[in-house]
């Protein structure tokens, strides 16, 4: 027998019910973006992979091992499905185009599906999305406590509490050096009681090892060397003025010493946002100053920050606070149409599509089946009010309004007060004229010849 077609693993489905939590989330997601002045901005899924090569550096778990890099079958040209989205948002807008220099500073921002190859658990998929935020050409710590502060904005729009910021600083690439030569010379010294990973990235990639997850290297890497030590003036005073804005919005955070990223690219503020609701897959957002990414792009330098938020883990940890489903809208038509013979659907259709034309949203029964099985699907729908339209009232010209939700009595109206009717029916108004919503000029289409 052949196995039924499944999708892959680690991609999911997001079925109607979820779909709607989605697109609610994505309303707000929109809201609160356009609120700090941030716009959308959509890059393509597909990317050469050289450019997450080049941005997110060889000797990393997503150019070693997660990203899902083929050959386009045509050209042999080396292509990749998006890993993260900072490299195409750069490439699209500084790299191919010089949006910054023409335009100005560049807030932007979008939502999609990002890849990556690792092993599927919890909240950890290898089809993921993100929502992310970039600020390109600014330079102070102003921008990155204004990426902090909106992301606390957004935790306190969805009713998270338990969302804490861990903050670090990389310094500047002369500051690592000097870090780098002292932690590799302290990690040598302790190699009997490194992993293996952390023993062949000793010298690729020494950073890395600090943000080991093996219990087993936790007190090893805890004594080593720390970044702090080796920051200059500059990058303490840029550091202090992100640590002055959050205390001055009354942000709470933790230096943490050990957080440094899995991207290269990032220098100076680096942070997270961690909960403890969702096990090792704790992060929902991430993020920091990346002023070292347009260079190594291959563009006139220019400094940069941004974050991603993990857009499952953050709907994971919503539904967690029990705020989700209060916020959520479920869709429901405002009207069902309920008909029995070929008069009466016709009339149904022109009936349901005047009431469209108003703005209200209507489902029109399609199929056979008896008034009543019709009205089980009504009430099943959500509906506020159902349309009934038997033979009788269709050679009138009129339909029945049944309410749906309260025990007014069903009336009767002639096709031409319908949309009045609706309304009030619907609203609980007597004058309700004033109260129809309009649809756009020269929306409207003519009914009522039937
Ligand atoms: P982690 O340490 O959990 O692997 P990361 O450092 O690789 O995260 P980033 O590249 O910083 O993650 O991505 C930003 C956010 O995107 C993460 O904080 C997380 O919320 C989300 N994310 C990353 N990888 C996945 C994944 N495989 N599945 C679901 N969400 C993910
Ligand atoms: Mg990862």
């Amino acid at each position: 027998m052949t196995k039924t077609l499944q999708a892959v693993r680690g991609m999911k489905d997001i079925l109607p019910d979820e779909a709607e939590i989605w697109e609610n989330f994505e309303d707000i997601i929109r809201d609160w973006l356009k609120c700090y002045g941030y716009r959308p901005i959509r890059m393509p899924i597909v990317e050469p992979e050289p450019l997450f090569r080049r941005a997110i550096g060889e000797v990393t778990d997503i150019v070693e091992k997660e990203m899902y890099a083929f050959e386009d079958a045509a050209n042999g040209e080396r292509l990749a499905l998006r890993p993260e989205g900072t490299a195409g948002c750069v490439r699209a807008t500084v790299i191919q185009r010089n949006l910054v220099t023409s335009g100005g500073p560049q807030r932007l921002y979008y939502l999609g599906p990002m890849f990556r190859h690792e092993r599927p658990q919890g909240e950890r998929y290898r089809q993921f999305h993100q929502v992310g935020v970039e600020a390109l050409g600014f330079a102070g710590p102003d921008i990155d406590a204004e990426l902090i502060v909106m992301c606390a904005r957004l935790w306190g729009q969805l009713g998270l509490t338990d969302v804490k910021l861990e903050l670090n600083s990389l310094g500047s690439v002369e500051e690592r050096a000097s870090h780098r030569e002292a932690l590799v010379a302290y990690l040598e010294a302790n190699r009997d009681k490194l992993d293996e990973d952390s023993q062949r990235r000793l010298h690729s990639n020494p950073l890395r090892i600090l943000d080991t997850k093996n219990p087993a290297m936790q007190e090893v890497v805890e004594a080593a060397p720390r970044l702090a030590e080796h920051l200059g003036e500059e990058s303490l005073a840029h550091f202090a003025g992100v640590q002055a804005l959050l205390n001055e919005a009354g942000i709470a955070f933790r230096i943490n010493h050990r957080l440094v990223r899995g991207l290269d690219y990032y220098n100076r503020t680096v942070f997270e946002w961690v909960s403890g609701q969702l096990g090792a897959q704790g992060t929902v957002c991430a993020g920091g100053r990346y002023d070292a990414l347009v260079g190594q792009l291959g563009g006139k330098p220019m400094p940069a920050a941004g974050f991603a938020v993990g857009v499952e883990r953050l709907l994971a940890l919503w539904r967690e606070s029990g705020e989700l489903e209060f916020a959520v809208e479920r869709s429901a038509p405002d009207v069902y149409v309920v008909h029995q013979g070929e008069r009466a659907q016709r009339l149904g259709f022109c009936a349901a599509e005047a009431l469209r034309d108003i703005g209200f949203d209507v489902l029109m029964h399609c199929g056979d089946g008896s008034f009543k099985s019709q009205m089980r699907k009504a009430d099943a729908s959500g509906a506020t009010l159902a349309l009934v339209i038997g033979e009788e009232e269709a050679a009138a010209g009129e339909v029945g309004i049944k309410p749906l939700r309260n025990d007014d009595e069903q009336s009767r109206v002639s096709f031409q007060a319908l949309p009045e009717a609706v309304a009030g029916a619907i609203y609980g108004i007597e004058t309700p004229q004033d109260y129809i919503p309009q649809a756009e000029e020269g929306q409207g289409v003519e009914h009522g010849s039937v």
